[in-house]
């Protein structure tokens, strides 16, 4: 949850992994029905160029009255009863290909903590760990960390560690072991790992609200499994891929497509694994 750049060694490895990109999914970062990296990243510039603008750290009734021009009402949202907050903005001046984080954050702030003024507390945002942290083991983490280059990217395959252990998982099968950590980390297995995330920036099948992957939003928090792109027809085991990139029911051809694209990018992986 804390998008700041925190203490926390578990946090500084998923959340701030690098001083090039930073994750801010649980602060709200895709919480929206325009959810495509121009839009989202243009409301990112915006919204950070207004805070240093309108709002001080020192002065709480500024940041308040900052949320309440900023925050996003439910119907512009995905799940409208989920938070997205107002001050996750950009780390790095205005440059959206930097690090997002929290700009009301203590280690933003010369120490003054302005988080009790978001949409959770200081306390929620600062213990709150998403299931990576707990799922996935650390040479995944590292190769996620060296495949993927920005912000944007990086928060939505990073909470997504079914899409990740699935990617890994079909791979194995293919060359028939789990890969360790020194393949893992191999310059060739990063290409390819690379190559299969940025699939995830913009996949051409995705549903208008795919952006949560294999969750469908409802109303309020509620939230359903996505359909099956391949409807009534015979799955394969790439389908579990389709279903993370939140892929919409596909005719024939373009299920043969997007079938197609998911076993390329496995089989490069496996062969790049050595
Ligand atoms: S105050 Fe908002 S932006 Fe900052 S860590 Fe909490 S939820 Fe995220
Ligand atoms: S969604 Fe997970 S990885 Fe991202 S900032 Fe929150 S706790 Fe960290």
């Amino acid at each position: 949850m804390d998008a700041g750049v925190s203490e926390s060694s578990a946090r500084r490895a998923l959340c701030h992994p690098d001083g090039k990109k930073s994750c801010g999914a649980c602060c709200g970062m895709y919480n929206h029905r325009i959810s495509d990296e121009a839009a989202l990243m243009a409301r990112l510039v915006e919204r950070t160029r207004a805070f240093r603008r309108d709002a001080s750290i020192e002065d709480e009734a500024s940041l308040r009255a900052f949320r309440a021009r900023w925050e996003d009402p439910p119907e512009v949202k995905l799940l409208g009863e989920l938070a997205s907050c107002p001050f996750l903005g950009l780390l790095d001046g205005l440059d959206p290909a930097g690090r997002v984080g929290c700009l009301v954050h203590p280690l933003q702030n010369q120490g003054v903590d302005g988080r009790d003024c978001g949409v959770y507390d200081r306390f929620i945002c600062e213990d709150y760990l998403c299931a990576a942290h707990a799922v996935l083991k650390r040479p995944e983490v590292e190769l996620v960390i060296a495949a993927v280059p920005d912000s944007y990217l990086y928060g939505l395959v990073i909470t997504n560690p079914r899409l990740i252990r699935t990617f890994f998982e079909l791979a194995a099968t293919e060359r028939g072991a789990y890969p360790t950590g020194q393949e893992l980390a191999r310059d060739e297995a990063i290409a390819a790992a690379r190559h299969f995330f940025e699939l995830v920036r913009d996949w051409p099948y995705r549903d208008t609200d795919g952006i949560f992957g294999a969750v469908v939003p409802g109303e309020g928090l509620e939230t359903t499994r996505r359909a099956h792109p391949a409807g009534d027809r015979a799955m394969e085991p790439v389908d579990t891929l389709l279903l993370g990139l939140g892929t919409r029911t596909l005719n024939d051809s373009e299920l043969a497509d997007a079938r197609g694209c998911m076993q390329d990018a496995v089989s490069a992986f496996a062969a790049a694994l050595g």
